[in-house]
Protein backbone atom coordinates (compact mmCIF):
# COMPACT_ATOMS: atom_id res chain seq x y z
CA UNK A 1 0.00 0.00 0.00
CA UNK A 2 1.38 3.21 -0.91
CA UNK A 3 2.53 5.32 2.00
CA UNK A 4 0.34 8.19 3.63
CA UNK A 5 2.01 11.39 2.61
CA UNK A 6 2.99 13.51 5.98
CA UNK A 7 1.98 16.48 4.29
CA UNK A 8 -1.39 16.70 2.92
CA UNK A 9 -0.93 19.28 0.05
CA UNK A 10 2.58 18.17 -1.93
CA UNK A 11 2.94 21.42 -2.97
CA UNK A 12 4.23 22.17 0.76
CA UNK A 13 8.28 22.49 0.43
CA UNK A 14 8.62 23.30 4.63
CA UNK A 15 6.10 22.83 7.04
CA UNK A 16 7.22 23.43 11.18
CA UNK A 17 4.37 22.76 13.22
CA UNK A 18 4.36 23.80 17.04
CA UNK A 19 7.96 23.92 17.01
CA UNK A 20 9.79 24.21 20.00
CA UNK A 21 13.72 24.16 20.37
CA UNK A 22 15.62 24.32 23.72
CA UNK A 23 19.15 24.19 23.62
CA UNK A 24 21.36 22.66 26.22
CA UNK A 25 21.12 24.88 29.53
CA UNK A 26 17.48 25.71 28.82
CA UNK A 27 17.60 28.57 26.27
CA UNK A 28 14.68 28.61 24.43
CA UNK A 29 15.49 29.13 21.01
CA UNK A 30 12.20 28.99 19.41
CA UNK A 31 8.47 28.14 20.80
CA UNK A 32 5.48 27.16 19.18
CA UNK A 33 6.60 27.72 15.68
CA UNK A 34 4.18 26.92 12.94
CA UNK A 35 4.61 27.79 9.47
CA UNK A 36 4.53 26.54 5.40
CA UNK A 37 6.58 27.49 2.94
CA UNK A 38 5.19 26.25 -0.63
CA UNK A 39 7.03 25.48 -4.12
CA UNK A 40 7.56 28.82 -6.43
CA UNK A 41 7.61 31.00 -2.64
CA UNK A 42 10.25 33.82 -2.44
CA UNK A 43 10.27 34.26 1.42
CA UNK A 44 12.48 36.34 4.05
CA UNK A 45 12.31 35.38 7.33
CA UNK A 46 13.23 38.10 9.14
CA UNK A 47 14.46 38.86 12.31
CA UNK A 48 17.05 40.35 15.24
CA UNK A 49 20.66 39.24 15.99
CA UNK A 50 19.12 36.17 18.76
CA UNK A 51 15.66 36.14 17.45
CA UNK A 52 16.29 32.40 16.52
CA UNK A 53 16.85 32.47 12.31
CA UNK A 54 19.80 30.49 12.89
CA UNK A 55 18.36 27.73 15.10
CA UNK A 56 15.30 27.94 12.01
CA UNK A 57 17.96 27.04 9.12
CA UNK A 58 19.61 24.32 11.36
CA UNK A 59 16.10 22.66 12.55
CA UNK A 60 15.27 22.83 8.26
CA UNK A 61 19.03 21.35 7.58
CA UNK A 62 18.86 18.71 10.32
CA UNK A 63 21.88 20.25 11.85
CA UNK A 64 19.74 20.20 14.96
CA UNK A 65 16.57 18.48 15.88
CA UNK A 66 12.94 20.34 17.65
CA UNK A 67 12.84 19.55 21.22
CA UNK A 68 8.74 19.36 20.22
CA UNK A 69 6.93 19.72 17.42
CA UNK A 70 7.30 18.42 13.34
CA UNK A 71 9.47 19.58 10.98
CA UNK A 72 9.03 18.17 7.42
CA UNK A 73 10.95 19.44 4.73
CA UNK A 74 10.43 18.27 0.67
CA UNK A 75 8.28 15.48 2.63
CA UNK A 76 10.41 13.99 4.67
CA UNK A 77 10.08 14.13 8.82
CA UNK A 78 13.37 15.36 10.08
CA UNK A 79 12.75 13.40 13.50
CA UNK A 80 12.39 10.47 11.55
CA UNK A 81 14.67 10.64 8.73
CA UNK A 82 17.37 8.44 8.89
CA UNK A 83 21.18 9.62 9.63
CA UNK A 84 22.13 8.29 5.93
CA UNK A 85 19.61 10.25 4.22
CA UNK A 86 20.65 13.30 5.76
CA UNK A 87 22.94 13.76 2.53
CA UNK A 88 20.25 13.60 0.93
CA UNK A 89 17.98 15.88 1.91
CA UNK A 90 20.77 18.64 2.45
CA UNK A 91 21.58 17.91 -1.41
CA UNK A 92 17.86 18.91 -2.25
CA UNK A 93 18.51 22.05 -0.53
CA UNK A 94 21.02 24.40 -1.93
CA UNK A 95 22.53 26.50 0.74
CA UNK A 96 24.43 30.03 0.53
CA UNK A 97 26.31 31.34 3.89
CA UNK A 98 26.79 34.69 4.44
CA UNK A 99 30.89 34.04 4.49
CA UNK A 100 30.45 32.13 1.38
CA UNK A 101 32.38 29.32 2.31
CA UNK A 102 34.63 28.69 -0.76
CA UNK A 103 37.66 26.96 -0.77
CA UNK A 104 40.55 29.74 -1.21
CA UNK A 105 42.92 27.18 -3.22
CA UNK A 106 40.61 26.86 -5.55
CA UNK A 107 39.45 28.69 -8.52
CA UNK A 108 35.46 29.38 -9.27
CA UNK A 109 35.21 26.69 -11.55
CA UNK A 110 37.35 24.17 -9.07
CA UNK A 111 34.89 25.11 -5.86
CA UNK A 112 31.31 24.72 -8.10
CA UNK A 113 33.01 21.44 -9.51
CA UNK A 114 34.16 19.86 -6.38
CA UNK A 115 30.12 20.35 -5.02
CA UNK A 116 29.53 18.06 -7.73
CA UNK A 117 32.91 15.52 -7.27
CA UNK A 118 31.58 14.54 -3.64
CA UNK A 119 28.36 13.38 -5.37
CA UNK A 120 30.41 11.20 -7.75
CA UNK A 121 29.22 13.30 -10.54
CA UNK A 122 30.51 11.44 -13.83
CA UNK A 123 33.54 14.41 -14.78
CA UNK A 124 32.04 14.88 -18.65
CA UNK A 125 28.76 15.82 -16.55
CA UNK A 126 31.13 18.71 -14.62
CA UNK A 127 32.81 19.74 -17.34
CA UNK A 128 29.03 20.54 -18.73
CA UNK A 129 27.16 21.81 -16.02
CA UNK A 130 30.14 23.90 -14.13
CA UNK A 131 30.53 26.77 -17.27
CA UNK A 132 26.73 26.45 -17.29
CA UNK A 133 25.79 27.92 -13.45
CA UNK A 134 28.65 30.40 -13.77
CA UNK A 135 27.27 31.44 -16.45
CA UNK A 136 23.47 31.66 -15.01
CA UNK A 137 24.96 33.68 -12.24
CA UNK A 138 27.16 35.98 -14.57
CA UNK A 139 30.57 34.51 -13.73
CA UNK A 140 31.49 33.04 -17.09
CA UNK A 141 34.83 34.94 -17.37
CA UNK A 142 36.08 34.35 -13.94
CA UNK A 143 35.87 30.76 -14.10
CA UNK A 144 39.72 30.60 -13.26
CA UNK A 145 39.79 33.11 -10.87
CA UNK A 146 40.32 32.22 -7.20
CA UNK A 147 38.45 33.83 -4.29
CA UNK A 148 40.96 36.31 -3.04
CA UNK A 149 40.85 37.26 -6.77
CA UNK A 150 37.16 38.05 -6.91
CA UNK A 151 34.70 40.70 -5.47
CA UNK A 152 32.78 39.74 -2.16
CA UNK A 153 29.55 40.15 -4.86
CA UNK A 154 31.50 37.84 -6.98
CA UNK A 155 32.70 35.33 -4.24
CA UNK A 156 28.77 35.30 -3.29
CA UNK A 157 27.66 34.55 -6.87
CA UNK A 158 30.11 31.96 -7.05
CA UNK A 159 28.62 30.52 -3.75
CA UNK A 160 25.60 30.89 -5.43
CA UNK A 161 26.43 28.67 -8.48
CA UNK A 162 27.57 26.09 -5.94
CA UNK A 163 24.19 25.92 -4.67
CA UNK A 164 22.62 25.80 -7.90
CA UNK A 165 24.83 23.24 -9.60
CA UNK A 166 22.44 20.07 -8.00
CA UNK A 167 19.43 21.73 -9.20
CA UNK A 168 17.99 21.48 -5.92
CA UNK A 169 14.15 22.11 -5.87
CA UNK A 170 14.71 24.76 -2.12
CA UNK A 171 17.62 27.44 -2.18
CA UNK A 172 18.32 28.82 1.25
CA UNK A 173 20.20 31.78 1.98
CA UNK A 174 21.57 32.63 5.59
CA UNK A 175 22.68 36.53 5.41
CA UNK A 176 23.26 36.57 1.47
CA UNK A 177 24.25 40.47 1.72
CA UNK A 178 25.95 40.37 5.09
CA UNK A 179 29.16 41.14 3.54
CA UNK A 180 28.90 42.50 0.39
CA UNK A 181 27.77 46.16 -0.72
CA UNK A 182 24.62 47.44 -0.85
CA UNK A 183 24.79 47.67 -4.72
CA UNK A 184 25.82 44.12 -4.79
CA UNK A 185 23.15 43.15 -2.47
CA UNK A 186 21.00 44.03 -4.38
CA UNK A 187 22.22 42.29 -7.66
CA UNK A 188 22.42 38.73 -5.42
CA UNK A 189 18.78 39.39 -4.70
CA UNK A 190 17.79 40.34 -8.38
CA UNK A 191 19.59 36.79 -9.13
CA UNK A 192 17.86 34.88 -6.14
CA UNK A 193 14.32 36.34 -7.84
CA UNK A 194 15.26 35.22 -11.00
CA UNK A 195 16.13 31.49 -9.72
CA UNK A 196 12.65 31.97 -8.18
CA UNK A 197 10.77 33.10 -11.29
CA UNK A 198 11.98 29.63 -12.99
CA UNK A 199 10.41 27.68 -10.24
CA UNK A 200 12.69 27.20 -7.23
CA UNK A 201 11.51 28.01 -3.97
CA UNK A 202 13.43 30.53 -2.34
CA UNK A 203 14.11 31.02 1.35
CA UNK A 204 16.41 34.34 2.09
CA UNK A 205 17.23 34.80 6.28
CA UNK A 206 18.31 37.98 7.14
CA UNK A 207 18.07 40.50 9.60
CA UNK A 208 18.03 43.82 6.96
CA UNK A 209 14.40 45.04 6.56
CA UNK A 210 14.57 47.16 3.89
CA UNK A 211 16.08 44.06 1.55
CA UNK A 212 13.22 42.25 3.01
CA UNK A 213 10.12 44.94 1.77
CA UNK A 214 12.28 45.59 -1.43
CA UNK A 215 12.59 42.61 -2.58
CA UNK A 216 9.90 39.81 -0.46
CA UNK A 217 6.48 38.85 -1.52
CA UNK A 218 6.08 37.19 1.96
CA UNK A 219 8.13 38.12 5.20
CA UNK A 220 8.13 35.79 8.21
CA UNK A 221 9.12 37.58 11.30
CA UNK A 222 11.11 35.97 13.98
CA UNK A 223 11.38 37.91 17.37
CA UNK A 224 12.31 35.97 20.64
CA UNK A 225 11.95 32.83 19.05
CA UNK A 226 8.56 33.17 18.13
CA UNK A 227 6.83 33.95 14.76
CA UNK A 228 4.88 37.60 15.47
CA UNK A 229 4.39 38.10 11.96
CA UNK A 230 3.87 36.49 8.54
CA UNK A 231 2.89 38.78 5.92
CA UNK A 232 2.32 39.10 2.02
CA UNK A 233 4.09 42.43 0.92
CA UNK A 234 2.15 45.29 -0.46
CA UNK A 235 4.54 44.52 -3.79
CA UNK A 236 3.93 41.61 -3.76
CA UNK A 237 7.48 41.31 -4.95
CA UNK A 238 7.58 43.53 -8.00
CA UNK A 239 9.96 45.24 -6.69
CA UNK A 240 12.21 44.21 -10.19
P1 LIG B 1 19.81 34.45 15.22
O1 LIG B 1 20.32 33.56 14.13
O2 LIG B 1 18.51 35.08 14.90
O3 LIG B 1 20.83 35.44 15.66
P2 LIG B 1 20.00 32.07 16.92
O4 LIG B 1 19.09 31.05 16.39
O5 LIG B 1 21.46 31.93 16.64
O6 LIG B 1 19.47 33.52 16.52
O7 LIG B 1 19.85 32.10 18.51
C1 LIG B 1 18.61 32.11 19.19
C2 LIG B 1 18.89 31.97 20.69
O8 LIG B 1 19.43 30.68 20.96
C3 LIG B 1 19.89 32.97 21.22
O9 LIG B 1 19.50 33.32 22.53
C4 LIG B 1 21.18 32.19 21.26
O10 LIG B 1 22.06 32.68 22.24
C5 LIG B 1 20.70 30.79 21.57
N1 LIG B 1 21.56 29.73 21.00
C6 LIG B 1 21.86 29.55 19.70
N2 LIG B 1 22.63 28.45 19.54
C7 LIG B 1 22.81 27.92 20.78
C8 LIG B 1 23.49 26.77 21.27
N3 LIG B 1 24.13 25.92 20.46
N4 LIG B 1 23.45 26.55 22.61
C9 LIG B 1 22.78 27.36 23.44
N5 LIG B 1 22.11 28.46 23.05
C10 LIG B 1 22.11 28.73 21.73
Amino acid sequence: MAKKPIVSDDSVMISLTNVEKIYPGGVVALQDVSLEIHRGEFVFVLGHSGAGKSTFLKLILREEVATTGRVVVGGRDLSKIRQRDIPYLRRGLGVVFQDFRLIPTMTAFENVAFAMRVTNIPEREIKKRVPYVLNLVGLAGKARSFPNELSGGEQQRVALARALVHSPPIIIADEPTGNIDPELSVEIMELLKAINMVGTTVVVVTHEHDLAQRFSERIITIDHGEVVEDAMTERGGEAL
